[in-house]
């Protein structure tokens, strides 16, 4: 469920129109929902109700400041990937001690900043790393918390680009060799290992390979701790898919993925941490754009929108379907017209969507991607020299505009020529 409805036959983010919005910072633009960002978020920290848990936001699915803020307030911790992310983790106001550090190649400029910052643990993917780990922190006089991300062979049964727990992946450490890491992390005085990690891919609609990979998880869990490690936490990734089209069948809910965790880890009495990203903002955000044209073309009508791939990548990347919807609701009976949706870029990948229906539509027409809040803005890139495009949050009544538009003076002026020009 989100809070991006029709009202008065308009499309509402909350309780303002998206044209309003439109108006106001002109298009393309991202807007989110600050309700269903809270509302997302609770049904995790609800579904590990009884259970030592935090849930950290993965922010790579949508990293900016105000957004991060919105969640850390309800009590979210942060999943970051980068020093940059863990910056702007930061710089939202959100603790070291509730921030943990994933990714598979770490630099040590990064693992110092961390270190330094306060970090809740890093989530190590490679001896070499673990190395490194170990090396910046006994040069800094201190001990970093660890878990080791292992990889659980199995298959996610996801889009290839985001399968990430097969052997096969660069992710993690086999998790055949885990007893063997964990025994020489151990004699890193640099490092305190403190639990195991896993995340096996995102966009999962399906619960069994959470299922397999968590039961391998608690089995790992036991051993170690005969091993003599101090298992005391269990991060156990994000993933968990969100319906992208509204005629397909729902993925599994937040809830039975929380009964599936204390299901199959809950005996271990381990703090459990999960990182959802995409389930979190995803629906809490649209891609909202203007019909820059109506094109006929053979057999088929084009719309050309002033959105394009650079914008919104997941279509040209993963296939990805987002629903599109017009602004003004169509009215009951409308007969509707099949249209191929498509960006202005010089690329056939530009393409939206194909033999999409909408209602009949009109050059200056506004159009909005649904499921675009995650992996959208954050993905986006000046390709062709287009500005990145504005993004807009909205809270009950009102909204604001969270990252503005740059002035096209402001993106060219990034360049610098050298003295030989
Ligand atoms: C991408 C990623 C996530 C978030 O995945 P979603 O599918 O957005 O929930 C969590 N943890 C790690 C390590 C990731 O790489």
């Amino acid at each position: 469920m989100d809070h991006f409805q029709y009202r008065n036959g308009t499309l509402h983010a909350e309780d303002v129109p998206l044209a309003e919005i439109a108006s106001a910072v002109g298009t393309p633009f991202y807007v989110y929902s600050t309700a269903t960002l809270l509302r997302h978020f609770a049904l995790f920290d609800d579904a590990l109700e009884g259970l030592d848990h935090l849930v950290c936001y993965a922010m790579k699915a949508a990293s900016n400041q105000a957004i991060l803020k919105t969640l850390a307030q309800a009590g979210a911790g942060m999943d970051v990937v980068s020093q940059g992310e863990y910056m702007r983790a930061k710089a939202a106001g959100v603790p070291g001690d509730k921030i943990v550090f994933s990714g598979v190649g770490k630099t040590v400029e990064e693992i110092r900043t961390a270190l330094i910052g306060g970090i809740r643990q890093f989530n190590v993917e490679s001896e070499p790393e673990m190395a490194v780990l170990n090396a910046v922190a006994l040069e800094l006089g201190k001990v970093a918390p660890i878990t080791i991300r292992v990889n659980p062979d199995v298959d996610a049964r996801t889009h290839a680009k985001i399968a990430t727990g097969k052997s096969e992946n660069k992710f993690g450490i086999p998790i055949k060799r885990a007893r063997a890491v964990y025994a020489h992390a151990a004699t890193l005085p640099g490092l305190k290992v403190i639990g195991i990690d896993v995340h096996i891919g995102s966009q999962l609609t399906d619960l069994e390979p959470f299922e397999q990979a968590y039961t391998k998880v608690a089995d790992l869990t036991v051993q170690l701790r005969e091993d003599g490690h101090d298992i005391i936490r269990l991060d156990l990734g994000g993933g968990l898919g969100i319906p992208y089209s509204r005629s397909n069948q729902a993925p599994p809910l937040p809830a039975d993925y929380g009964a599936l965790i204390k299901r199959t880890v809950g005996h271990l009495g381990c703090e459990v941490e999960i990182e959802p990203g995409r389930l979190i903002a995803g629906n809490a955000g649209l891609m909202v754009t203007k019909v820059i044209y109506v094109k006929s073309g053979e057999g088929r009508d084009f719309l050309i929108l002033d959105a394009a791939m650079n914008d919104l990548i997941r279509p040209a990347m993963y296939e990805a379907h987002h629903d599109i919807v017009p602004l003004v609701e169509p009215t009951p009976g409308t007969l509707p017209h099949t249209y191929d949706i498509v960006g202005p870029v010089c690329e056939t990948g530009d393409t939206f969507a194909k033999e999409r229906a909408l209602p009949e539509t009109s050059a200056g027409d506004l159009i909005a991607f649904r499921g675009a809040g995650a992996y959208g803005a954050v993905m986006a890139s000046e390709y062709n020299s287009r500005p990145l495009i504005p993004e807009v949050l909205v809270n009950g009544d009102q909204f604001a505009v969270i990252r503005r538009r740059p002035t096209l003076d402001e993106m060219i002026n990034r360049d610098t020529l050298p003295a030989w020009l």
